[in-house]
């Protein structure tokens, strides 16, 4: 069958999508437009421009956006853009200089004074400093939850008093660090009570750790995904990036306020991760595999206490098992897991490890361990970190691309303190 006839999978268009060769002396791959303005053919073709990008008037029969200026727009930057739309389902793609843009510039656009937002516990550090430290200079007000069951998320906001001021629902699911799920549909179906005509509860959802290729958030409801593209999207540690998802009508608004914080991509890291993306799926489905194997030798450990991994779930799990089996396509290849004692005892195994490396980040092609309670999740009150799982002895593994006996050789030898 020819492709024009099939739907092709996301893996099989990464290599090309959205690039006319033609438009680049037939180059297969896009090149770097390092370049910051774009030269009009005529004052006409710049007016026409700019008409366009500020909304003044609807596109002609078949006219496009044309290139004006690096901050607006760039052929670089347009076709990562469209080609990250694939593997969510997505309408419409916004790419940042960094997740904490995506972030920044996306809540600052959905939200006023007054606003309420809601969020999951725990959340990535930043996006916790952002939205407590930041935005309330802003009057917006915020709140946490940890339940994942819907009739006490309802109760909890009604006790709020603050259930006709709710925006945002924001999360982060699996949680970072201890791969806790929350049910998207579920918080759909919250936010859709909470929403009227005229304003509807939007709901957010960090899929870094994740997406894009083991869970699409926006197929459970999701108004907007948003990644840290530093993370598995970029997936060698070499660049900082963001991304954020979801209709047309919501990324515009976006991309808007986007245009005037000049938190874009430049083109050197949209090139960087078009390259990355056309080996995405391989990596996180190596990447998982070999998490899953060092998941289950863990948790044979006689030094390990308990491993939080998605994919050692089972029926005894209840909910946990329920919305894994719905919601994730894989466990992924982030893991946790305590070990017996606390500090003292993490830290020996932190020290002691030579092909893992002692760096926080995630989702590249070498593993790294960090100590969440005193690195990652160091700004959480002890009462918080204690209430949410991360403690003393938790350790935070990204399993990398490297091979799985060499890991587990690393690992043994690290716990044979
Ligand atoms: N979201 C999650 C889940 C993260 O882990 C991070 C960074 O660690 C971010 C967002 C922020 O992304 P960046 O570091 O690319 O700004």
């Amino acid at each position: 069958m020819h492709n024009r006839e099939r739907e092709l999978r996301p893996e099989s268009r990464m290599m090309s999508y959205a690039y006319k060769a033609a438009l680049s002396e037939g180059a297969i791959k896009c090149p770097i437009f390092q370049t910051s303005t774009f030269v009009f053919r005529s004052a006409e073709e710049g007016k026409a421009h700019f008409e366009l990008a500020y909304g003044l008037r609807e596109p002609g029969p078949g006219e496009e956006q044309g290139l004006i200026y690096s901050r607006l727009n760039n052929p670089d930057l347009e076709i990562l853009e469209e080609r990250l739309c694939l593997w969510d389902g997505a309408e419409a793609c916004a790419v940042f200089d960094s997740g904490m843009a995506a972030i920044a510039t996306t809540l600052f656009e959905l939200l006023r004074p007054g606003d309420f937002l809601l969020h999951s516990n725990p959340l990535y550090g930043g996006t916790m400093h952002l939205i407590s430290s930041v935005m309330t200079h802003f009057g917006i007000v915020s709140a946490g939850f940890e339940t994942d069951d819907e009739q006490t998320l309802i109760e909890q906001i009604r006790a709020s008093g603050n259930g006709d001021r709710l925006a945002v629902i924001y999360l982060e699911t699996p949680a970072n660090p201890t791969n806790r799920l929350l049910d998207i549909a579920a918080i759909r179906r919250v936010a859709d009570l909470f929403s009227t005509e005229e304003r509807r509860v939007l709901v957010v959802v960090d899929n870094t750790y994740l997406g894009p290729v083991f869970q699409h958030p926006i197929a459970f409801g999701a108004d907007l995904v948003i990644y840290s593209a530093t993370k598995y999207i970029g997936g060698h540690s070499d660049l900082i990036a963001g991304a954020c998802l979801g209709t047309a009508a919501l990324i515009n608004r976006i991309k808007g306020l986007r245009t005037f914080l000049g938190t874009m991509a430049s083109p050197w890291t949209s090139w960087l991760l078009m390259r990355s993306l056309e080996t995405l799926k391989i990596r996180m489905e190596h990447q998982t595999e070999t998490a899953w194997m060092i998941a289950r030798h863990l948790s044979r450990h006689d030094k390990v206490s308990h491993v939080y991994y998605p994919g050692l779930l089972t029926e005894a799990d209840g909910r946990q098992y329920e919305i894994y089996r719905r919601q994730c396509l894989s466990p992924g290849a982030m893991l946790a897991f305590e070990v017996k004692g606390g500090e003292k005892e993490a830290f020996q195994f932190l020290n002691r490890l030579s092909i893992i490396k002692l760096a926080v980040s995630l989702g590249s092609t070498e593993s790294l361990a960090e100590h969440p309670a005193t690195m990652t999740h160091a700004g959480v009150s002890a009462a918080e970190r204690e209430a949410l799982g991360i403690g003393a002895g938790l350790i935070r593994l990204s399993i990398g691309v490297e091979d799985v006996n060499d890991l587990i050789w690393d690992i043994d030898h690290a716990l044979s303190y």
